[in-house]
């Protein structure tokens, strides 16, 4: 395993971020990965990196802060931090998170510090925030175990034995197994890209979803643009945010997404696990949601700002791929979104329209665009999906049926 773990940390340098020589990787990752932080590092050199900066976590210090500094500790965020992410980004930075979700690590934090202290985030990142969203920087997320989030996914055997699964599932659904992982992940590429060009050559104006507590439409913008694995930064560097990544998405338009869906996995957001949960829509804004666990984390999510009541990305994921067929659910949005159809709520992806990269905010208004600081994937995906698409001479055929492409 240790030998894939290499191979895994080599994956993040050189198909996630593509680190160029010269350029500067800040890593953002937890102190309990600690030595595959210093095997990316690394391999971050030998790819000719000039400097290697580590942001690190640690979910100690952040529960003791939610739990013991006072009310106004959370309305804010150091601008000088803020600053120097927007600096690093000017200067062709390249960011790497190493993530490792904490399921139930703030679930008895009041709900209102949590939303004070994502709202203070997302305000003060927001250039940050903007230019990696709108794929003008090179930025990619892996994620490594940590005992509670192992003992979480395996809660049936030993720690160390959880934590050794969890490894292996990681680094199979990051094809870090395969003889050749590089070549493994352009063929895998090539593969999406193709499904991204058929889809973007059917120009569908609305996609039609049925399941048992999904009845939903969702019209995308004329101009919408399919992206699948990996995109160009403003230097035309080819990076692919997600390791893994199984994923095609797009934008929905802001204003015509109308009935309900019901989630098929639990969302863990902001540290707190939102199940079974339906939402409705009516041209285009939540006006109403239920939830059997975690309903006021989901109604905070919702109220974040007024984009936070829409959504802002329309993702298809077969249920036969890599991830999904493990049949294991991670409480980690970044796999579990590669195992199933999604949607966010919150801010879209400029790349989602044809040049919006280079759209300022009211072109991409004009289009459908949506705009907030969240956006939160959640999974409605099942081998009972349907879901339709219309075409622009108003006929209607099939994209998904039971789960798969039909
Ligand atoms: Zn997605
Ligand atoms: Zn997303």
């Amino acid at each position: 395993m240790s030998h894939a773990i290499e191979r895994y940390a080599e994956l993040a340098v050189s198909v996630g971020i593509n680190v160029q020589p010269g350029q500067t990787l800040v890593i953002q990752a937890p102190i309990y990965n600690s030595g595959f932080v210093r095997q990316i590092a690394k391999k971050a050199y030998e790819a000719g990196a000039k400097n290697v900066q580590v942001e690190w976590d640690d979910d100690e210090l952040k529960r003791m802060k939610y739990m013991m500094a006072p009310d106004e500790a959370f309305d804010e965020f150091p601008a000088w931090k803020a600053q120097g992410y927007v600096d690093m980004a000017n200067n062709d930075a390249a960011f790497l998170t190493v993530y490792s979700p904490a399921p139930d690590l703030l679930k008895d934090v009041k709900p209102e510090r949590l939303a004070a202290a994502s709202r203070a985030y997302g305000t003060s990142m927001h250039e940050y925030r903007k230019m990696m969203q709108a794929g003008q920087i090179s930025w990619a997320i892996v994620s490594a175990p940590s005992p509670a989030w192992a003992r979480k996914v395996f809660p049936d055997v030993s720690e160390g034995e959880a934590e050794r699964r969890l490894w292996e599932h990681l680094l199979r659904a990051a094809r870090a197994y395969e003889d050749n992982p590089v070549e493994a992940w352009r063929l895998h590429l090539e593969r999406l890209r193709g499904h991204a060009e058929r889809m973007n050559a059917k120009r569908y104006e609305r996609l039609i979803y049925r399941a048992p507590g999904t009845e939903l439409s969702v019209d995308l913008p004329l101009d919408h643009q399919w992206v699948a694995g990996g995109i160009h930064n403003a230097k035309g560097t080819f990076f692919v945010p997600n390791i893994p990544t199984e994923e095609l998405f797009t934008l929905p338009h802001r204003d015509s997404v109308n009935g309900t869906v019901t989630s098929t996995m639990p969302l863990n957001w902001n540290g707190q696990l939102i199940d079974k949960f339906t939402l409705t829509f009516e041209h285009g804004v939540v006006t109403s949601c239920t939830a059997e666990t975690g309903l006021e984390a989901l109604q905070r999510l919702v109220a974040t700002d007024i984009g936070s009541a829409r959504l802002g990305e329309v993702a298809l994921v077969p249920q036969d791929s890599p991830i999904s067929n493990m049949k294991v659910l991670f409480y980690n949005t970044g796999l579990d979104e590669n195992a199933s159809c999604h949607f966010a709520l919150g801010n879209a992806y400029p790349l989602c329209i044809k040049g919006g990269s280079s759209m300022s905010r009211e072109e991409l208004d004009a289009h459908g665009a949506n705009f907030s600081i969240a956006h939160v994937d959640f999974m409605i995906g099942s081998d009972q999906l349907d879901i339709d698409g219309v075409l622009p001479d108003g006929s209607v055929e099939p994209v998904f049926r039971k789960g798969n492409w039909a």
